[in-house]
């Protein structure tokens, strides 16, 4: 048994209940046993959470793990270490893996890798198009019964409407199975390293605009009112398109949407020197972008933080800003900067846990600490300063390295085991 005390114990499920009170936490087993005022009596360890917040586990939907295929920046291992560095206990694996997970055998081969590496709950997200080219619709029914419900062809737009469309009535016949949209326009990004705007022209490099991602989402919204599918917006980076969610959403439509923390903490300013460690799709847009975001993240209009925790060696980073491959890694500092962005804790929760869980369709996630619940569970100090130089990822491509922060994740819980401690600390 382990007993957290005295934390700051996150034990709603809505963020309207302003759900936190100082309590001791018991774990038996997987299970939290009882939530109150415990007696240290006869647990194997107790843990002072003091002046830390003690929630659900965090849930990323949208992980690469690079496994299968291109092991050499990441894999099930060093992704899952990573993840509970960073206070997450489960990940939704985004399949442009080589192969793809565009059939059941592999997105079922990286579910099992997950279970038997037994960090956290590595879920696979399965691919919308064969070889993700777009083209033919893969096997969607065949996913869905292993336990596939996320959707996507995450790097591309599935671009061709009429794939597309079939693709979304298939999903929308399955309960609880979505759309996760990488909205892209490829013909409008073709020659784009970063943000179209001042900043790109000043550095002569080719601009992205943001219509490329506003135009793909306003045209997918047609087909959720056409064909009724669940949809979740990827790493929303643009003020037009968290518009487009709002009347959506006010619409009724089934749409949800997540913003990366690169995208809440830069803008294309910090572009200045072109470091490749800043390069990503969609592109840090501008201060005004960046602004919408956190409000949108504030008022709920965005409901999840994603990484997006996208690994690359330095050395394929280390080429001009042109040439450098798109993504960061994001899984140990992104609760640091939800904690610093959101205006209320119960928000980080919200949309690092139960959000994700609920959209991901995770049961074991997200859940209330609440007796009898699963054992999934960080123990978070929003005080606690630090400036990552290091990372436990396998690839260290972080915009955050040298960046102060505050907060971080002390402990890690996964089916009632400590699998992450932070040395020092806790
Ligand atoms: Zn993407």
């Amino acid at each position: 048994m382990i007993l957290i005390r005295g934390g700051s114990v996150f034990s709603g499920s809505t963020f309207s209940k302003g759900p936190f009170e100082v309590k001791d936490v018991l774990i038996d087993g997987d299970r939290i046993a009882a939530v109150g005022s415990v007696h240290p009596g006869e647990v194997d360890e107790v843990v002072d959470a003091s002046g830390c917040l003690v929630g659900p586990g965090f849930v990323d939907i949208h992980t690469h793990l690079r496994e299968p295929g291109h092991t050499w920046k990441e894999d099930i291992a060093s992704g899952s270490a990573a993840a509970v560095a960073g206070g997450f206990t489960a990940v939704v694996a985004m399949p442009n893996t080589d192969p793809p997970m565009d059939e059941a055998k592999i997105a079922e081969e990286v579910m099992r890798r997950g279970a038997e590496v037994g960090l956290i709950e590595v879920s696979a997200a399965g691919a919308m198009t064969q070889g993700r080219a777009g083209v033919v619709p893969s096997d969607i029914e065949g996913l869905y019964e292993c336990g596939v419900r996320i959707f996507t062809d995450d790097g591309d737009s599935v671009d061709d409407v009429d794939v597309l469309r079939s693709v979304m009535m298939r999903i929308a016949a399955l309960p609880g199975a979505i759309v996760s949209q990488h909205p892209e326009d490829a013909a409008m990004t073709v020659d784009g390293h970063m943000h179209e705007g001042s900043i790109a022209a000043r550095l002569d490099v080719g601009g992205l605009p943001a219509e490329a991602e506003i135009e793909v989402v306003e045209r997918d919204l047609d087909l959720v009112r056409e064909t009724g599918a669940g949809y979740h917006c990827q790493h929303v980076s643009a003020a037009g398109t968290v518009e487009l969610i709002r009347h959506a959403k006010a619409e009724g439509l089934p749409i949800t949407a997540e913003v990366t923390p690169h995208h809440l903490t830069f803008d294309d300013t910090a572009l200045a020197d072109l470091d490749t460690d800043f390069k990503m799709y969609p592109p840090l847009r501008s201060v005004d972008d960046r602004r919408v975001l956190r409000e949108a993240l504030n008022d709920g209009t965005i409901d999840v933080v994603a990484t997006d925790h996208a690994p690359h060696t330095a050395k394929e980073k280390s080429t001009s800003f042109a040439e450098a491959p798109r993504g960061v890694i994001g899984l140990e500092t992104a609760a640091a900067v939800v904690s610093e962005v959101v205006d209320n804790p119960a928000r980080m929760f919200q949309s690092l846990s139960v959000n994700p869980a609920s959209i991901a369709s995770l049961g074991d996630q997200g859940r209330p600490i609440a007796v009898g619940e699963p054992a999934n569970i960080v123990v978070f100090d929003p005080r606690h300063v630090w400036t990552p130089d290091r990372f436990v990822s396998r690839s260290a491509n972080s915009p955050f390295k040298g960046h102060r922060l505050t907060g971080r994740s002390l402990l890690t819980v996964h089916k009632g085991r400590i699998v992450h401690r932070l040395v020092g600390a806790a």
